[in-house]
């Protein structure tokens, strides 16, 4: 028998208020030259969204290619070890393993319907970079990867990966020849190229990615809130995710952002746990610009970003989302560093417990969910963002 769940996106407006501000967070801080194109963006975003055109074929794609959607699993084991009832939201088993293919497919639709040309991205670890890759071969439009030249040398296999999906990977020797040189590099080649698409994999940067980006993951929200409710006949005490930029788990969180009783819980890379060792940006940053939006960020005395650090490439970023910024200010939701060494723990357990080895970033999540959980018999839905294959290799 399938899963009767309706694979829904949206709404849009429950998600920002005007212009990408969520409270004093968000807007567009970004060189004049970049405007013109990003209006144009957002505009044609807010329109084409509305179509049923476009929702039908971005419904169809999750459903048919991404294999939407993803199971709510009761993790009985779990469960049982912890003290809690506890499911978990199953991103891992997307095509490409994790919830990053939701929102390339969105975008590279709507890049598409805009008439662009190509689509260009850049990579750190190389897991945007592979659903970038796989998203443009399905949907048949040219792209482009930046990539740090250390990046490169570092993540060989996600490198043929990409170049067999078709894509072009395009090493940068500027500065440190990692992820922030990469951004550079592809925003120069944006400014040069308007009529590329720059697809951004997280909630961050200017407006409207993180509107966009948003609105193309609330599909994981939409479909735990269904299946919690057809499973439990009522909704969960908590929910957890793990938060890098903040995507998979706006994702989940804005399925249940208009219920006051759920919980919410956001586990941040907090790699040692101790500033300035750590990718916590919530937990240890400052509000700040960082790369065009204001959020918190991870910054130095004078105010400066500083680099992050986790075992996570995922979480390791110094910047966060804004709306992430204003659901910590405002406590609708709380956040907490995770170590890395408690990543670790809940990355053996959920292997050993219930045979799901989950990507680093969401052993995050579940670390956070066990601490929280222990002995509560309370219902609880835990985002697992990916899987841990690409993972195994690493000694932990
Ligand atoms: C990229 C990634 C993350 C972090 O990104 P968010 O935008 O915070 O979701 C988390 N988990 C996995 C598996 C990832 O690949």
């Amino acid at each position: 028998m399938g899963d009767s769940t309706n694979i829904k996106v949206g709404p849009l407006d429950s998600m920002l208020e005007h212009n990408g501000a969520y409270g004093p967070y968000g807007g567009a801080y970004i060189p004049p030259v970049l405007e013109g194109q990003l209006k144009k963006l957002a505009d044609f975003f807010d329109e084409e969204v509305k179509t049923d055109d476009f929702k039908n074929e971005f419904i169809r794609i999750l459903k048919q290619y991404v294999g939407r959607p993803s199971p709510l699993y009761y993790a009985k084991n779990l469960s049982d070890y912890v003290g809690s009832k506890i499911y978990l939201k199953r991103e891992d088993l997307n095509h490409t393993g994790s919830h990053k293919i939701n929102n390339c497919i969105g975008q590279i639709l709507l890049a598409k319907k805009m008439g662009a040309k190509e689509i260009i991205a850049e990579t750190g670890a190389g897991q945007h970079g592979v659903a970038t890759a796989t998203a443009s071969a399905i949907l048949g439009i040219p792209c482009k990867v930046f990539m740090g030249e250390i990046d490169v040398e570092r993540q060989a296999l996600n490198v043929r990966r990409m170049r067999l999906l078709g894509a072009e990977v395009i090493p940068t020797n500027l500065g440190s020849r990692t992820l922030k040189d990469a951004v550079d590099a592809a925003l120069g080649y944006y400014i040069q190229n308007p009529e590329s698409f720059y697809l951004l994999g997280s909630h961050v940067g200017p407006h409207p990615y993180p509107r966009m980006v948003g609105y193309f993951q609330s599909v994981i929200g939409n479909e735990a809130r269904q299946q919690i409710l057809a499973e439990e006949g009522k909704l969960p005490k908590h929910i957890f995710a793990a938060v890098g930029g903040g995507s998979n788990a706006i994702g989940l969180f804005s399925g249940f952002l208009a219920d006051d009783e759920v919980e919410i819980h956001g586990a941040e890379g907090g790699g040692e746990g101790i500033y300035p060792n750590t990718a916590a940006t919530l937990s240890f940053g400052k509000p700040a610009v960082f790369q065009g939006t204001m959020s918190y960020c991870l910054v130095d005395d004078e105010g400066n970003p500083i680099p992050s650090k986790s075992i996570a490439a995922g979480l390791d970023y110094p910047g966060i989302s804004p709306q992430h910024a204003h659901m910590k200010d405002s406590g609708r939701a709380k956040y907490y560093p995770v170590t890395d060494a408690e990543a670790v723990e809940a990355y053996k357990l959920l292997s050993r417990l219930e045979g799901i080895t989950p990507a680093i970033e969401s052993s995050h999540a579940v670390a956070l969910a066990m601490k929280v959980l222990k002995n509560k018999g309370e219902l609880a839905i835990v985002n697992v963002s990916g899987r841990g294959d690409k993972d195994v290799e690493r000694e932990m």
